[in-house]
């Protein structure tokens, strides 16, 4: 049998513990779509809960947002999404297995990127030597097609006024056609960011390594406006904040690195563009994209300056967006609907942005990937996901040694106390040991341990998940005790 990969252990401790199952499992699984379990939903409310502690709560130049995923077709016109947001695939003359071009090899190297359809189309042109990765035919392969990436739906009851509308692909969309609405509402002044966190959707051409590439999944994401010209301070800026929040939370260094953007990799609106890599246990080359940081100029703001301006062609057209050219610009764009005012230099123009857009799910899983640790005890393997603490879906489980002798009744009573500051568990049930590596497998940073010596002298024991070791803590110092190791 095949060596088990670092990653196949995960998957199997992610069902095993209810972090994640598939998709629709009981119906036999809906491909490339995850369910998040009771440990798992903990965990990732947690990510998103870093992120946005860091990304609003903690800065004075950002606040929120929560946009809809459902938004007026015209959005994805002026962003380019309608006619560029798609993958260049070639279907396999044998298996017809369709996969995406940049995918394609013809030695063991793989690429993950989603590389721009002109640069895909010039890399296309020879695919001779390339390989099926379903089949293995080598060089078997229909011309290349662009295959669209948005999904579609239906709005509206009435045939008349149904409309085709897109499942979000991105949330970044929804923040740029908010701008006004934040100027206008708060104090906030370039330079400035809107945060939000939300699920995207992507009809991927090819799906892998559980929840890397799904086909629903969130993200989170900041577009920070500033001055043109203040741009690439602030593209260094948020390099350096977006790094710093990786290996804060636990990530190890050794595992993250940046990669810059080639000039012909660039999307369509970027000026520059690197990507945060994580070291996956997955893939040939290892290195694959967490977190995109890109300098998307003012391209997206202006955009929706000419969709606005053609508004009334797309109602003319009855929403046909094959029909529509967006209306250029007048001379004075810099003067239009999403422009600033610069109050203190009596300036208007309009914003650069910055974007660091991280994946929640992406990084859930490098979280568990980096966590995860085997190590020798007495002769037995034990499995343990070293969370730091913010992270962790429990963060203290409490337990009676023994069933009698009113244990039960003071660790209840202790559970009671504590699971109204952070998220406790309680267990009676099986060796005591035995629950110990459970809440190893959980990542659970402390378990406490009510004993004979609690009944004397009202001390349990408090032990460590990464060392083991225990210390005995008197019941009336146990709250603070653990709010002050746990930060909370
Ligand atoms: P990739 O090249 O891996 O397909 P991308 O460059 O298209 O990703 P972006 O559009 O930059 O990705 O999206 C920003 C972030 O959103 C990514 O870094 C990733 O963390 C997350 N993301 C994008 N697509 C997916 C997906 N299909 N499943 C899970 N996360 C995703």
């Amino acid at each position: 049998m095949a060596k088990l990969t670092k990653l196949d252990d995960i998957v199997s401790l992610c069902k095993r513990r209810g972090f994640i199952f598939q998709s629709s499992e009981v119906y036999g699984g809906l491909a490339s779509c995850y369910d998040y379990g009771p440990l798992g939903v903990e965990l990732k409310n947690n990510v998103k809960k870093a992120w946005w502690k860091a990304a609003v709560q903690m800065r004075d130049d950002i606040v929120g947002l929560d946009s809809s995923i459902l938004m007026h077709p015209l959005i994805w016109k002026a962003s380019g999404h309608a006619d560029k947001f798609a993958d260049l695939v070639a279907e396999c003359k044998k298996c017809n297995t369709r996969t995406r071009v940049d995918h394609l090899v013809d030695n063991a190297e793989e690429h993950t990127e989603h590389v721009p359809i002109e640069t895909a189309m010039a890399d296309a042109q020879d695919l001779s030597k390339k390989v099926c990765p379903s089949c293995g035919k080598i060089g078997q392969f229909t011309e290349p097609m662009p295959f669209k990436l948005m999904f579609e739906t239906q709005m509206g009851a009435n045939v008349d006024d149904a409309m085709t509308l897109y499942l979000r692909p991105e949330t970044a969309q929804g923040i740029f056609v908010n701008f006004k609405n934040v100027l206008d509402t708060t104090r906030v002044k370039i330079p400035f960011g809107i945060a939000q966190i939300g699920k995207s959707f992507r009809n991927e051409v090819t799906t892998k390594a559980f929840i890397f590439r799904t086909r629903e999944f969130e993200q989170a994401e900041i577009e920070f406006f500033c001055e043109p010209g203040t741009d690439e301070q602030w593209y260094e800026h948020w390099k350096e904040v977006r790094f710093k929040w990786y290996t804060d939370l636990g990530i190890k260094k050794e595992n993250l690195r940046f990669r810059d953007h080639d000039p012909d990799e660039l999307a369509h609106y970027a000026k520059a563009c690197v990507d945060v890599e994580y070291k996956f246990p997955f893939g040939s080359g290892d290195w694959q994209e967490l977190e995109g940081i890109a300098n998307r100029t003012d391209y997206d703001l202006r955009q929706h300056q000419r969709g606005i301006r053609t508004l009334n062609d797309w109602f003319e057209t009855k929403g046909d967006l094959t029909k529509i050219t967006l209306k250029e610009e007048a001379e004075n764009f810099e003067k239009g609907p999403l422009s600033y005012f610069d109050e203190q230099n009596k300036k208007r123009y309009i914003p650069y942005v910055i974007e660091p857009s991280a994946g929640i799910d992406r990084s859930t899983l490098a979280f568990l990937v980096d966590a995860y640790d085997e190590e020798e005890v007495k002769g037995d393997t034990r499995n343990l996901l070293r969370f730091h603490h913010a992270l962790a879906p429990i963060k203290a489980a409490i337990f009676p040694l023994v069933k009698k002798d009113g244990m039960p009744e003071i660790a209840r009573k202790i559970y009671d106390e504590l699971k109204g500051c952070f998220n406790c568990f309680y267990d009676q049930k099986g060796a005591v040991g035995r629950r110990y590596r459970r809440q190893d497998e959980a990542g659970t940073p402390f378990c406490i341990t009510v004993d004979g010596q609690t009944l004397d002298d009202n001390t349990v024991t408090v032990r460590d998940r990464d060392s083991m070791e225990q210390i005995r803590i008197s019941t009336d110092n146990l709250k603070s005790h653990l709010r002050e190791k746990l930060d909370m």
